[in-house]
């Protein structure tokens, strides 16, 4: 991949064995060193450069429930996981993340991807018992049934179906005006990534594809996803839109997709924003690919 993803690129060493030794980590949220990640709600607060801000931890910070990042050289990085209120999410995040390098926003996704976690998973999905915080942030246990729970992934398939030198975008109905994006749906249990592909293009649009390619995959950190990036050729460009999740599709070629991801006003769609992985596909299939 020849173009940045969102999302990645994280500079810490995430140091997972340090993880389960409790010594250590007191040791380490004690050191002078350790810096704790400023968040307003689970929103990243930015400084004038659009990076992240960090703060020495104060003593009373260092007994509480901290989510450890991993190691900036030998320097610890912690977050705070505070409560969050169900079905809180401020649009106004984007405008934030539009301002973040991939690699600072990589940080911030892990720290809010966890504290989404914690916040869903006080109860053990096992026995309904209260569970709690261990593994530095990275698991909960039950209380009861002393199950282990691990922060969850979602994989997701994103995809743009190609015919004729156009592919195929769609938007949905709470898109900001004019956004189209790739199309997308979550992989179910029992499916490939390639088969998830071609059932949500048939369900979603009604195309038959074939020779479907995996391009790359990002983090998505609302709340835990992971966006794998596809490519498929589809054998018409007949589409009847699934209506009751996407409102209008649009076949575009490369003049267009390059106008739309060059901010032109003559653009006949707003493009997905530079840190959507759908924005890196359609870089990557201008490419020539
Ligand atoms: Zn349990």
């Amino acid at each position: 991949m020849n173009h940045p993803l969102g999302f990645t690129g994280s500079t810490l060493d995430r140091a997972d064995l340090l993880r389960l030794d409790l010594q250590r980590m007191a040791q380490m949220a004690g050191s002078a060193e350790a810096r704790l990640l400023t968040l307003s709600g689970a929103d990243p607060v930015l400084d004038e450069a659009g990076r992240l801000l960090w703060s020495p931890l104060r003593e009373a910070e260092r007994g509480s429930d901290l989510l450890f990042l991993g190691l900036e050289g030998d320097a610890p990085r912690f977050a705070p996981l505070p409560r969050l209120e169900p079905g809180q999410r401020a649009w106004s995040v984007f405008r934030l993340i539009a301002q973040m390098a991939p690699e600072e926003a990589a940080v911030w996704a892990t720290a809010r991807s966890l504290i989404e976690w914690h916040n869903r998973h006080g109860f053990c999905s096992n026995c309904g018992a209260g569970t709690i915080f261990f593994r530095a942030g990275w698991g909960r246990k039950c209380a009861a049934c002393e199950c282990e729970h691990y922060p969850r992934v979602d994989p997701v398939v994103i995809m743009l179906a190609k015919f004729g030198g156009k592919v195929l975008l769609a938007r949905q109905p709470q898109y900001p005006a004019g956004r189209f994006s790739a199309l997308a749906g979550f992989v179910e249990p029992g499916e490939s990534i390639e088969e998830a592909v071609a059932r949500e293009l048939h369900e979603e649009a009604a195309l038959k594809v074939s020779n479907i390619r995996y391009v790359a995959s990002q983090p998505w950190p609302f709340p835990g996803s992971l966006m794998i990036g596809c490519i498929a050729d589809a054998a018409s460009d007949e589409v009847v839109l699934d209506t009751a999740e996407l409102e209008a599709a649009i076949w575009v070629d490369r003049d267009e997709v390059r106008a739309a991801l060059d901010g032109s006003p003559s653009a006949p769609f707003a493009a997905p924003p530079r840190f959507a992985i759908a924005h890196t596909l359609l870089l990557h299939w201008l490419d020539g690919r």
